[in-house]
């Protein structure tokens, strides 16, 4: 069996680290807001080449905090791709927003630039991007249009820890960025966890104050905030764990270019990265019209799959506002994707035979 995501093996590699640093926190007897968790903040910061990071519990939060500290509410329009996973969509409409849904661009799954502008209202208050599997969005056209209304732009980044844009890394391309830490992303934790990285000091400031009881000094509460911390084990996992981000990203990259340089079968169709380093390959996501056979057949094969995903956030019960709403891109594309195994511990006879059982379908 090619497993789509073996987290044990991913893990394993660090377990030596992860034991010794866990029985030191153990014995520490401090498990939260300790110096896990602020050398993790500044290490992330320096990573992504922001000023400030704030460690949360995950990445939904990290979202939610970034719209509260902007102070975003009362039915503000935000911008938002229609093609993304259901978080991105569920921290604006958890702060009284409502999120604009915009189509992708189809070489790119990420939101297209040029569609946009004709969404700005009086009312709205920002974009928000996605780098939805690992690709970030083309960036220049957005700053530009959100320089021109005076928007703010937050970058999804749950996707994408470590990929580059014109020399700039995903988290530092907007004015704040969230990052989620879920065990399967590039950069993941042993559990929950995640991150808002930003320039703007004030924002830092006050994000920092809502995700502790909006609280900027012990009993002393501003804010209405809430709870959102990254724990001392957690913080700990990612600071080994991001000394090897490049490293894995590398490996990502290497398995990503096998299978575009080598599947060739016109029924399906492969991913293109518009520059190396933009994409860091969280998912390898192909496409094809009949996805349920293509799934079967490969399991049949014993290589496992995934969708990504398989409803649109407007089809969704929860989003019933937007059920008559109209993305044909984002249709299709739900309809038609299929993620194939990548991950930093495949190994190439892996790879090969995935690409030749592709072929041969
Ligand atoms: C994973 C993910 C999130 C949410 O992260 P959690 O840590 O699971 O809350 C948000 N947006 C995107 C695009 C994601 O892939």
């Amino acid at each position: 069996m090619i497993s789509f995501l073996d987290l044990k093996k991913i893990n394993n590699r660090f377990r030596v680290e992860f034991e010794t640093k866990i029985a030191d926190i153990l014995d520490s007897g401090w498990y939260l807001q300790g110096n896990e968790n602020k050398d993790f903040s500044s290490n992330f910061a320096s990573y992504c080449g922001t000023k400030y990071c704030l460690g949360v519990a995950n990445g939904l939060d990290a979202l939610n905090l970034i719209i509260k500290g902007y102070g975003f509410k009362d039915k503000d329009e935000i911008i938002v791709p229609a093609n993304t996973f259901i978080a991105t969509i569920l921290a604006v409409s958890a702060n009284d927003c409502k999120p604009v849904l915009v189509e992708p661009d189809i070489n790119t799954y990420c939101i297209n630039p040029d569609l946009i502008e004709e969404k700005i209202t009086s009312k709205t208050k920002a974009i928000i991007v996605v780098h939805l599997y690992g690709q970030i969005t083309p960036m220049e056209k957005i700053l530009k249009i959100a320089k021109k209304y005076n928007l703010k732009v937050i970058e999804d980044s749950a996707q994408a820890h470590g990929a580059v844009y014109q020399n700039k890394k995903a988290g530092n391309l907007g004015d704040a960025a969230a990052f989620s830490f879920y065990p399967g992303k590039n950069l993941g934790a042993l559990g929950d966890g995640g991150a808002v990285t930003t320039n703007d000091k004030e924002l830092f400031d006050k994000i920092k104050a809502i995700a502790n009881y909006g609280s900027d000094y012990k009993y002393h509460h501003i804010y209405k905030g809430v709870n959102s911390r990254l724990d001392e084990i957690q913080a700990a996992i990612l600071n080994i764990k991001l000394n090897y981000l490049d490293k894995d990203n590398s490996r990502r990259r290497e398995i990503a270019n096998y299978y575009c340089q080598n599947t060739k079968n016109p029924k399906i169709i492969l991913p293109k990265a518009y520059s190396e380093l933009a994409h860091v390959w969280h998912l390898f996501v192909i496409r094809c019209d009949d996805r349920s056979a293509l799934q079967n057949y490969l399991k049949d094969h014993n290589i496992q799959t995934n969708i990504h995903y398989p409803i649109a956030p407007h089809k969704q019960i929860a989003y019933m506002e937007l059920n008559q709403e109209r993305f044909p891109i984002t249709e299709k594309i739900h309809d038609t994707v299929i993620s194939i195994p990548i991950s930093p511990v495949m190994k190439d006879v892996e790879v090969e035979i995935v690409t030749r059982i592709l072929n041969d379908w």
